[in-house]
């Protein structure tokens, strides 16, 4: 599993989540990133904190608030998929 690091674009301000190997140090030069919004490669791993996500343990698995999700630009479909759940908390 690979970690998922937060990018922001310097172009638009777009912050997204990019999935790439821990021991890539470059994304942009070695994967070639770009923002998905504008193109630009005018962009750096954005280490701040978006929005904080409200996380509750119930019973035997995570609960992620749905409201957060939603702020974060999340679609319902996509929020709601186990999957999503899955992978935003493993590690
Ligand atoms: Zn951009």
């Amino acid at each position: 599993v690979m970690p998922i690091y937060d990018y922001k674009c310097r172009e638009c301000g777009n912050i997204w989540e990019v999935e790439h190997s821990i021991s890539v140090d470059d994304a942009v030069e070695e994967l070639g990133l770009k923002c998905p919004e504008c193109g630009s490669q005018d962009i750096f791993k954005y280490l701040g904190k978006r929005k904080s996500l409200t996380v509750k343990f119930i019973g035997t698995g995570w609960y992620i608030n749905d409201s957060a999700l939603e702020a974060a630009g999340m679609p319902e479909a996509t929020r709601n998929s186990p999957e999503t759940k899955k992978r935003l908390f493993r590690d």
